[in-house]
């Protein structure tokens, strides 16, 4: 290890030894503290703080200044963004004594917490809660009182040091043969004075270094991140290899610290982005389905008059030609309200809807009249089993009867030709269980989850044999989230389903 003193003095090699052991104990306290304060954030800004407060910090790297340099891609630099140091030596050990005087105070604190009149698990959360204090919030925030003196931060900021492009197109710029070494060789550099005053960096540069520093690149999978000098010009002692192999290790921990930063920082981009889209598919729904519903009404209006004779005499054959229109817009626009429905629950999401005492017998029988026609091609029959009083829940009549629509509806268009929807109402404790049973094709375990994602269908081939466009469960889910109630699904492919919905008894 390189030393300055000489080694022919036996009490200072004594004196040296002993805060060189001291120095090896203090290290390994860092290496805990840098450790837990890099894996305590996840955010790039915080990540820079803690960088430069570990990097000066007396209980860490223990160096007299930071500089921190950001790579920007598009300029293919380094970028001078943040600093931190005294201004000169003085100022140094005052800062240093002040931090070194709260430190004590904490230990003080510590050291009372025996004597507290707090019970034996309230003193296990009073100690860890004073360790984790000590680990890492705390010094990173006293360091904070160096702060960067503003002239060393406004020169810093000033520099910018040029990588050497790829193709080496002979363009050189101040800095760039400097920077290009750094970046070949791994690991951190010590750089004399004279080195750097022999370099090609900007001469400002070397103006704000006034002896040896350490130089670092971080670098993630990305690429390199940040450029990092650190320097002991505040302190008698030197810079040595151990401060090199310090310096080493804390920039590999950085770049592990950066790369999850920025592998989070990506995830949150990626999911705004599905969000922006998922905003922009329930925009377009709702204008699409609005502009539809209004000729769709004056188509259905049109008809109508034409049926009630009102245009004029029709014949038999022009009668049903003009009942099967009716019909065919009633269900287009039962297509376009349901996307209108869902468009409007997506836009609302987290509301929660006025609930009151609903009739859920009651309601089902003014279902069952709009369901009369989907049912036409099939001999099913729904049948109510009620074998005591049925209880009022706590709920909203509009939305239990959209919820009967779309799972009675499914019940009859994956049921059998011939057959029966049961709706089966059975209180359990504080609850009411209201259960729409099909015998019908059934739904394999695995598809259960998903078919109440929106648009999701367990056959979803253009050939398929049922028509649908995967909203009805979705609305189903939406209405329940929105009125506090629940749904269980049972399951059996080619025996049939029961989904039952829960709501509180009112
Ligand atoms: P749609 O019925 O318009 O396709 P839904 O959201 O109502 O849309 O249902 C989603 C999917 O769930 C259906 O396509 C179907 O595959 C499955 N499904 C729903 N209800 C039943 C049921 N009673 N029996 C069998 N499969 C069902």
């Amino acid at each position: 290890m390189a030393s300055p003193d000489n080694p022919t003095q036996p009490e200072a090699s004594g004196r040296r030894r002993f805060t060189s052991v001291r120095r090896q104990i203090d290290r390994i306290t860092m290496i805990n503290r840098v450790h837990a304060a890099l894996r305590s954030t996840l955010n790039v800004d915080d990540l820079h703080s803690i960088i430069l407060t570990s990097i000066i910090s007396r209980s860490a790297l223990g160096f007299s200044r930071a500089l921190l340099a950001a790579y920007d891609e598009t300029t293919n630099s380094f970028r001078g963004i943040a600093a931190l140091g005294a201004r000169n030596r003085a100022e140094h050990d005052r800062l240093q004594k002040e931090v070194a005087a709260e430190e004590r105070s904490i230990a003080e604190m510590m050291r009372h917490l025996d004597g507290l009149d707090a019970t034996a698990e309230e003193q296990s959360l009073l100690r860890n809660s004073m360790d984790e204090l000590t680990q890492h919030s705390f010094w990173i925030t006293i360091y904070q009182k160096f702060g960067a003196n503003s002239e060393l931060l406004d020169a810093w900021k000033k520099i910018e040091l040029f990588c050497p492009r790829p193709s080496g197109d002979g363009d050189a710029r101040s800095g760039m043969e400097f920077v290009g070494q750094l970046i070949e060789k791994p690991g951190s550099q010590m750089i004399p004075r004279e080195a750097l005053e022999k370099s090609d960096l900007p001469a400002e540069l070397i103006e704000l270094l006034p002896g040896a520093s350490v130089w670092s690149i971080i670098r993630t999978n990305k690429g390199p991140r940040l450029a990092v000098i650190a320097d002991r010009c505040h302190q008698r002692e030197k810079l040595d290899e151990l401060d090199l192999l310090h310096m080493d290790w804390f920039v590999g921990q950085v770049a592990l610290a950066l790369e999850n930063a920025e592998m989070v920082k990506d995830l949150e981009e990626a999911y705004n982005d599905i969000r922006a889209l998922d905003q922009l598919k329930s925009n377009f729904l709702a204008t699409i389905s609005h502009e539809l519903r209004t000729p769709l009404t004056a188509i259905t209006g049109y008809v109508q008059l034409m049926l009630g004779n009102k245009i004029g005499e029709l014949s038999p054959g022009q009668r049903e030609v003009l009942e099967r229109i009716l019909a065919h817009s009633d269900l287009l626009t039962g297509k376009v309200n349901d996307v209108i429905e869902i468009a409007e629950l997506e836009s609302q999401q987290a509301r929660r809807v006025q609930l009151h005492p609903v009739d859920p017998l009651n309601v089902l029988m003014h279902t069952l009249p709009r369901l009369e026609h989907r049912r036409a091609h099939k001999a099913i029959t729904i049948e109510p089993e009620v074998t005591a009083p049925v209880p009022e829940v706590m709920a909203t009549a509009i939305t239990l009867e959209r919820i009967y629509f779309h799972l009675i509806d499914n019940a009859i268009k994956f049921g059998k030709v011939e057959g029966y929807v049961k709706v089966r109402f059975e209180r359990d404790g504080k609850d009411l269980r209201l259960s729409i049973i099909d015998h019908g094709i059934g739904i394999a375990p695995a598809q259960i989850e998903p078919i109440f994602d929106l648009f999701y269908q367990v056959d979803s081939n253009l050939t398929r044999h049922y028509q649908g466009m995967g909203i009805g469960l979705a609305i189903v889910k939406k209405q329940l989230d929105q009125t506090g109630g629940r749904i269980q699904v049972s399951s059996q492919i080619g025996h049939g389903s029961t989904f039952t919905i829960i709501y509180p008894v009112a």
